[in-house]
């Protein structure tokens, strides 16, 4: 069994940050991801089902941290609007968003280049247990603090973290070959999902998606929605979930234990937006220095942005206040 100080699970934005910010601090550290993130994305084993839209915070942060996007990592297709669809009251308008659109896999790649832990990739975490202090992570490992940076399935958060309530949604996007839509559109229908639906432009075809809470007819209910807005037959289907925090979000985290980014339930419930709250809790957990104390406290900055986003959300998704504001066209 190899030893470590720190087993980060998960090489998204949340654990290759993490990796990047404690590595001056000299721990032994190694980084586990069931993706095959060494090797040049073949469109082969599993992937990241991500919209890839960097979002103003998200570039406010990579500028801090010097990290520059090549251009071949960028979209040719660069919004500058949303085409934001309310389909029920039959609104539509144009929001000017200031967004990057980026190859999602080749962006994390790009975030792991710059880390020196110990990377074991193609490796998914199945059991993790507690044994004499340490965390004992599929036999293989053990290390003395986990970290728990794998996503809204997280494996982390199930094993020592049951109780956690969130709202949970079924993610379904579907690749179409051709560009059936115009850049990047935002739908609400309240008849397939309290949440959102999504399409883009990305690599010459389109993106298609829609977050419906969890239940059996979630895959009809998104047909449904296809067939309705006139998107075609897909070439891939992508499903997997996204956590949507409440306003009394709580922060996760027991001695020697940590969830980060979107593992531990940070990400917008308004937009859905999780790569800032991955790099922004990374820093934290970095900076903490591994403390409980200093973590729990200095996570009251995201604690009072998810209750912003909240009373934002509460705006956003409330069809009447909705209707109004896109009929009164405010924020255009
Ligand atoms: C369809 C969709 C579209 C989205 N679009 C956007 C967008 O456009 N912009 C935006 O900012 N956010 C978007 N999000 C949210 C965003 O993708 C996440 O919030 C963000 O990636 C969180 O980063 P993370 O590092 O916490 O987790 P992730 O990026 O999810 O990384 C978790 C990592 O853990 C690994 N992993 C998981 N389980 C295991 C295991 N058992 N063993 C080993 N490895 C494991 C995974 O392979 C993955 O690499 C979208 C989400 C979805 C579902």
């Amino acid at each position: 069994m190899k030893t470590y100080d720190v087993a980060i699970i998960g090489g998204g934005p949340a654990g290759s940050m993490l990796a990047k910010f404690i590595e001056p601090k000299g721990y032994k550290v190694a980084l586990i991801d069931v993706r095959r993130l060494d090797e040049a994305y073949d469109g082969k084993g599993a992937i990241k089902s991500c919209g890839g839209m960097l979002a103003p915070d998200a570039q406010k942060l990579l500028k801090k941290y010097k990290i520059e996007l090549p251009s071949e990592l960028i979209d040719e297709v660069q919004p500058s609007f949303v085409k934001t669809i309310d389909v029920c009251a039959k609104l539509c308008r144009n929001y000017k968003r200031n967004y990057i659109n980026v190859d999602r896999e080749a962006f994390d790649r790009l975030l792991l280049k710059w880390v020196k832990a110990d990377t074991y990739f193609g490796i998914r975490v199945s059991e993790i247990r507690k044994e004499d202090g340490f965390f004992v992570i599929n036999n293989q490992f053990r290390a003395k603090f986990l970290v728990g940076a794998d996503g809204a399935t997280s494996k982390v958060r199930r094993t020592f973290f049951p109780e956690m309530k969130i709202r949970t949604y079924a993610s379904i996007q579907d690749v179409l070959p051709e560009q059936t839509s115009q850049g990047y559109e935002c739908f609400f229908d309240e008849k397939i999902s309290d949440y959102y639906g999504w399409s883009l432009l990305k690599g010459g075809q389109t993106l298609v998606g829609f977050a419906i809470p969890e239940g059996r007819d979630a895959v009809q209910k998104f047909e449904a929605f296809k067939k309705a807005n006139g998107f075609g037959k897909e070439i891939a289907r992508q499903g997997t979930l996204i956590l949507r925090p409440s306003f009394g979000h709580k922060i996760y985290a027991k001695e020697n234990l940590f969830l980060i980014g979107e593992a531990g339930g940070y990400i917008s419930p308004s937009s859905a937006e999780g790569i800032s709250y991955a790099i922004k809790t990374a820093k934290i957990l970095a900076e903490s220095n591994f403390s409980l104390r200093r973590f729990k406290c200095k996570m009251l900055i995201i604690r009072l942005n998810l209750m912003y986003k909240n009373v934002k959300s509460f705006f956003m998704y409330c069809p009447l206040i909705r209707k109004w504001i896109m009929k009164a066209s405010i924020f255009n």
